[in-house]
C-alpha cells in the first residue's frame, strides 16, 4: 500500500463520515506503512487512535481490501513528540498554544487554526453571540457561567470557541483549556468506565480552568453521561472556573436532557447565532474571497459574484465557503475569472439545493404583506384574532415549507412555545376544510413561497 491508497481511503472517509470528523479524527492520524496484514498509523494521543480505531476501523480496512490489500489489524503508535495542534498564523512566533502541551495532556479536541476572532466576520445575527465570546476570551472574573450559545448549523458556533480558546491560550499559555465535542465527553466517560479509571477522569475533569463542550445536544437521551456531565459542571462552577456549552438549540428545547442539566445552563448567559442575513452573508464572503486571492493570486473577481452569492445560497456559512472555494479552484484551474456566468455553472448543484428553501424569515414577510401586518405583529404577543390567525397561517407554511422542528419555528415566532405550533397547524388544517377564504389565502402563500 502506498501514500496515494491512503489519500484515496482519506477521501473515501471525507465523503461517509463529513468533514467535521474527518478534520477530528482522519487528519490528525500519520499513516506510517502496512506490512504482514497490519496497516500502522502514528497518533498523538492514544485516545484518538482508540476512538479511529472503535469508531472507523471497519470502514479503513474495507477501503484498504478494496486496493487488493489484504489488512486484518490497524495499529495506532503514540508518538512520542506528540505533534501540537495548530497554532493561528499569527501566534506562530510567541507562544506554545495548545492547551494539550501541559504537564498532564488534555484530551481535547485540536483546535482549528483558521476559526480566530480575525477570522470571525461580525454581522447583526452574530453580534451578541460574539460580544459574549470576546468577553469571556478576555478572561478576568467569570461574570457568565457558563457561556452558552446555540443556533442552526454552519453559523459559527465551533469557530467562535475555538476563537475563545485560542486567544485565551495566547495570553496565558499555561492556562488549562479544555475543549472536547460531547461525543468526546462520552467517549471519554465511557472509556473511564471500562477500564475503572473514574477517578482519573474526574481528575481531569476537574482539574481545567476552562471547559468547553460543543455539539452537547448530543448528549441528549444517554443518561450516566449527563449525570457525570452535570457533576463536572457542578464542580468547575463551584470552583468558578469558566464553562462554555454549544448546541443547536436553546437548553430548553433539548428533547432528552435532564430538567435539572437545562436549568443549570440556562443559569448563565444564553445567546443564540441566528441565521444568517443578507450582510453578513456578503461580509463573510468578501473576507474569504480575500483569503482565497493568497492561495489563488492570479485568479481575478468580476464584479457581482459576491453579491449574486450572499442573495442565492442559504444561511449556512460552510457551504457559503464551499462555494467560494470550488469556485477559486476552477477558475485556477482553466486561468479564468471568477464570473458570474461560471458561478451558475460551476455551482449548479448548489444553487438548486439553496433554490428550494424557503425560510421561515421568508415566510413571516409574505404572511405580513399578504395581511398587511407589520413583521413585528407577527412576532408579538397579541392575541387578537386578526393578528392570530395570520400568525398560524405562517407557522402551518413554515411547518409545511421548512425542514425546522416545532420548537424552532415557535422560537422564530418570538419565542413561542412548541405545543403553540401544534395548536396552530391543527386550527388551520381545520378551517381550511370549512373556511374557503383561509384556503385561498394559504394556497396562494404557498405557491408564492414556492416560486
Ligand atoms: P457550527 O459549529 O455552528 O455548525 P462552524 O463554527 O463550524 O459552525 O462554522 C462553519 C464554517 O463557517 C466554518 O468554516 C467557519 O469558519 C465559518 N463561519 C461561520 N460563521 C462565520 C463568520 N461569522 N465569519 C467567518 N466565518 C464563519
Ligand atoms: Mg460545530
Amino acid at each position: 500500500m502506498t501514500n496515494d491508497t491512503w489519500g484515496r481511503v482519506q477521501n473515501e472517509l471525507l465523503q461517509s463520515i463529513g468533514k467535521d470528523a474527518f478534520k477530528n479524527w482522519i487528519e490528525p492520524i500519520d499513516f506510517i506503512g502496512c506490512d504482514g496484514g497490519v496497516a500502522r498509523f502514528k497518533v498523538s494521543t492514544g485516545f484518538i487512535g482508540n476512538w479511529v480505531s472503535r469508531n472507523y476501523g471497519d470502514q479503513i480496512m474495507r477501503a484498504l481490501a478494496s486496493d487488493g490489500d489484504k489488512v486484518d489489524r490497524l495499529d495506532f503508535q503514540i508518538s512520542t513528540a506528540a505533534a501540537p495542534a495548530s497554532k493561528p498564523a499569527k501566534a506562530n512566533a510567541t507562544a506554545p498554544v495548545s492547551g494539550q502541551q501541559n504537564n498532564t495532556e488534555l484530551p481535547g479536541a485540536p483546535l482549528d487554526g483558521r476559526f480566530t476572532f480575525e477570522n470571525f466576520v461580525v454581522g447583526k445575527p452574530n453580534e451578541l453571540a460574539h460580544a459574549a465570546a470576546r468577553r469571556v476570551a478576555e478572561g478576568g472574573p467569570v461574570t457568565f457561567n457558563p457561556l452558552f450559545l446555540y443556533g442552526g448549523v454552519g453559523l459559527g458556533k465551533t469557530h467562535l470557541m475555538h476563537a475563545i480558546a485560542w486567544q485565551i491560550q495566547e495570553r496565558d499559555p499555561q492556562a488549562r483549556v479544555l475543549y472536547l465535542s460531547a461525543e468526546q465527553f462520552m467517549y471519554r466517560f465511557v472509556q473511564a468506565l471500562r477500564f475503572k479509571d473514574m477517578i482519573g477522569f474526574k481528575e481531569l475533569f476537574r482539574s481545567v480552568d476552562i471547559l468547553m463542550v460543543d455539539d452537547v445536544q448530543f448528549i441528549a437521551g444517554k443518561d450516566s453521561t449527563q449525570d457525570e456531565f452535570f457533576h463536572t459542571f457542578n464542580a468547575l462552577v463551584d470552583q468558578n472556573k469558566q464553562i462554555i456549552i454549544s448546541a443547536d438549540r436553546a437548553p430548553g428545547e433539548i428533547n432528552g436532557l435532564e430538567e435539572r442539566i437545562k436549568s443549570r445552563l440556562q443559569c448563565g448567559l444564553v445567546v443564540d447565532l441566528h441565521p444568517t442575513d443578507y450582510e453578513l452573508r456578503l461580509g463573510i464572503l468578501q473576507s474569504k474571497a480575500e483569503a482565497q486571492v493568497k492561495h489563488y493570486p492570479g485568479v481575478l473577481l468580476s464584479a457581482g459574484v459576491l453579491e449574486f452569492l450572499a442573495h442565492r445560497i442559504s444561511t449556512n456559512v460552510r457551504v457559503l465557503e464551499g462555494a467560494l472555494i470550488r469556485l477559486y479552484a476552477f477558475a485556477s484551474l482553466v486561468g479564468r475569472e471568477v464570473t458570474l456566468e461560471m458561478a451558475q455553472e460551476c455551482l449548479a448543484d448548489i444553487l438548486r439545493a439553496s433554490d428550494r428553501k424557503v425560510t421561515i424569515d421568508e415566510i413571516i414577510r409574505k404572511v405580513a404583506d399578504h395581511y398587511n401586518l407589520r413583521l413585528n405583529d407577527m412576532l408579538s404577543p397579541r392575541r387578537a384574532r386578526a393578528v392570530a390567525r395570520p400568525r398560524q397561517v405562517a407557522m402551518f407554511l413554515s411547518k409545511a415549507l421548512t425542514s425546522k422542528s416545532l420548537p424552532e419555528i415557535g422560537r422564530r415566532f418570538g419565542g413561542r412555545d412548541h405545543t403553540t405550533v401544534i395548536h396552530a397547524v391543527k386550527k388551520i388544517e381545520e378551517l381550511k376544510s370549512v373556511d374557503s377564504q383561509i384556503a385561498e389565502d394559504v394556497e396562494l402563500l404557498r405557491r408564492m413561497l414556492e416560486a
